[in-house]
């Protein structure tokens, strides 16, 4: 059972970590270098630039199939008033950043339109980007478990990220192209109006609330408009720092407590 799975593995962490007697699991200095790195980074860049047609984007099932318009916005589109479905296609539309040059899909988000949990990636990588979907490749894959450990099946929740379009070479989002973006994910958030949000890592830690050291702040309730945040890291860490799961494990039973799901106390 895949809940077990993940838990085994932190069992089995634990376990190893108590065997070498190792006591700090990650140091700030390495965890810091890695939020700096990309985790995919040796994967070949995806030099195509975008070949797709929007309208043949894959739909995910909170999203029926609407017609994309004609063409591209010129520029920026108010997008207060639009409900999901809108959203997407102004998004699958977007060229207001570089960003939109390389990419191969727009990977707008996906899940239940009326989560109660949400969870915050900072961008797609090349699985992402040639599927059209969040959170697909190996990082998706833990991410999944977390979800299925935590009791939801990953069609419960709402998966997006700070980006729609992936950063060549899987670097961050610089901050031109995450402020071009913002608006989209913050009227996702808007409308799917989650009780709770994970937010996954340095980067939507600091493009969504602003903040930096995800090392100090993982674990700790914060706010989004009134929409409470758990920051923890990003599952792609944790295949890099598999010792790091119990941390991700004692933040997402936080999550389980305050949405009146079965935990355990760590
Ligand atoms: N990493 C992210 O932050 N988001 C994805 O969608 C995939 C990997």
């Amino acid at each position: 059972m895949a809940a077990k799975c993940f838990f085994d593995e932190i069992i089995e962490c634990l376990d190893a970590q108590k065997d070498k007697h190792k006591t700090a699991f990650v140091q700030p200095e390495t965890a810091t270098e890695f939020f700096a790195a990309k985790p995919e980074s040796s994967m070949p860049v995806q030099e195509k630039p975008l070949r797709q047609p929007v309208a043949e984007q894959r739909q995910t099932h909170d999203a029926p199939a609407v017609k994309p318009p004609p063409a591209a916005p010129a520029g920026k589109v108010a997008v207060e008033n639009l409900n999901l479905n809108e959203l997407r296609v102004v998004a699958l539309n977007c060229h207001l950043c570089k960003l939109h040059s390389r990419r191969n899909t727009v990977v707008f988000g996906e899940g239940n339109p009326h989560a109660e949990l949400m969870f915050i990636g900072e961008g797609p990588g090349m699985d992402e980007d040639k599927q059209g979907r969040p959170f697909v490749g190996a990082a998706g894959q833990l991410l999944d478990k977390m979800i299925i450990a935590m009791q939801y099946k990953r069609e419960d929740v709402y998966i997006a990220n700070i980006v729609k379009c992936r950063p060549p070479d899987n670097r961050n989002p610089e901050e031109d192209e995450a402020a071009q973006c913002l608006p989209y994910l913050k009227r996702q958030i808007e409308l799917v109006s989650p009780k709770v949000i994970v937010v996954l890592g340095a980067v939507p830690l600091l493009r969504l609330l602003g903040k930096t050291g995800i090392m100090k702040l993982r674990g700790q309730w914060d706010e989004y408009k009134g929409i409470k945040v758990m920051p923890t890291f990003h599952p792609a860490f944790l295949l890099r720092s598999p010792e790091a799961k119990k941390d991700v494990w004692r933040d997402l039973q936080q999550v389980m407590q305050f949405l009146g799901k079965e935990y355990k106390k760590p």
